[in-house]
């Protein structure tokens, strides 16, 4: 690596005392590259675990840079988030996610997207004003629709439960992003209109572990609560098998398939199809 690349490297990474010239000179660069259309949405297959059909797929945003390459979003959505820019992202995100989605509903119409939304977003009540107009406008069935909420954001429960029912009124379902990582309350948890709990890779990763009790309590108490189980990070036949066995309903992971190119990923969903 030249230096100047390094250097490049380093003016992404989340730094806790980036200046306000640093910041707007970030912001410049996220506006350049939505408007050079710079960003692309990869899609990650969800599985069902008990038929191994693929009932959704999640959006993940990369930002394909003219001279740096692929820029992944652990890089550039912490200064989004912190500059606000984030909002024209995700705006971006909806509407691709609904138009490309919708191209394959014809085929596959019980297939659902999921996007994730940052916690910033939920400040104001333009993200569900933004959403109805996208779906409209996109014509996308909302049912179709999985809005991701990253576990710290529904820590603020009185926050949350107003977002979450207006979420739930506009048709859209929600899961609960990286669920097992903030400590939510779980007394709470059953307040909240969700559908979704996924699991967070970190506790996937310990099946084989001393933390192997964790996995499946983590299972019966989100079907205690009625909602559906998806585990994250999936990566060996051995953890999907242990899954399976604890009755977890969905996982996605590396083990399928790594987040793909739409093209990719309309080749992976002809392969999986099933009659
Ligand atoms: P996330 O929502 O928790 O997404 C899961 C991340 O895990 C993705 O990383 C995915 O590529 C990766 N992953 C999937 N399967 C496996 C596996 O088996 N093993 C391992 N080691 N990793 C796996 P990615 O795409 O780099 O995204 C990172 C994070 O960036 C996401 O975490 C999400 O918080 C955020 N992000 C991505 N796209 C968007 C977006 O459009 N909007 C917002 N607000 N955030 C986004
Ligand atoms: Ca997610
Ligand atoms: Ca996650
Ligand atoms: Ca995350």
């Amino acid at each position: 690596l030249s230096k100047q690349a390094i250097g490049q490297f380093r003016f992404f990474e989340k730094q806790m005392n980036r200046t306000i010239y640093e910041k707007i000179h970030m912001e410049r660069e996220l506006r350049k590259a939505l408007e050079a259309e710079e960003f692309e949405l990869h899609y990650q297959p969800q599985i069902q675990l008990q038929t191994g059909k693929v009932i959704g797929i999640e959006a993940l945003i990369r930002w394909k840079h003219r001279e740096k390459g692929m820029i992944s979003p652990n890089a550039f959505i912490p200064i989004a988030e912190e500059t606000g820019f984030i909002i024209s992202i995700n705006e971006w995100v909806m509407e691709t996610a609904c138009r490309q989605t919708k191209l394959l509903l014809h085929q596959y119409p019980s297939l659902s997207v999921s996007i994730n939304l940052s916690p910033c977003e939920f400040e104001s009540r333009k993200l569900i004003y933004k959403l109805a107009k996208i779906l409209e406008k996109t014509d996308f069935p909302p049912h179709c629709l999985d809005i991701e909420i990253t576990e710290r954001m529904t820590m603020d429960t009185e926050k949350a439960i107003p977002i979450l029912k207006e979420l739930k009124n506009v048709g859209v379902n929600v899961s609960i992003d990286d669920f097992g990582t903030g400590y939510s309350s779980l007394s709470y948890l059953k307040k909240l209109p969700i559908d979704r709990l996924k699991i967070d890779r970190s506790f996937v990763q310990n099946v084989q572990k001393e933390e192997e009790a964790i996995l499946p309590a983590i299972i019966t108490l989100g079907h205690n609560i009625g909602v559906k189980v998806l585990a994250e990070g999936v990566e060996t036949e051995l953890e999907a098998a242990y899954l399976k066995e604890k009755q977890c309903d969905e996982v996605q992971g590396y083990y399928y398939t790594r987040p793909l190119p739409y093209g990719e990923l309309v080749q992976f969903l002809d392969q999986h199809k099933q009659q």
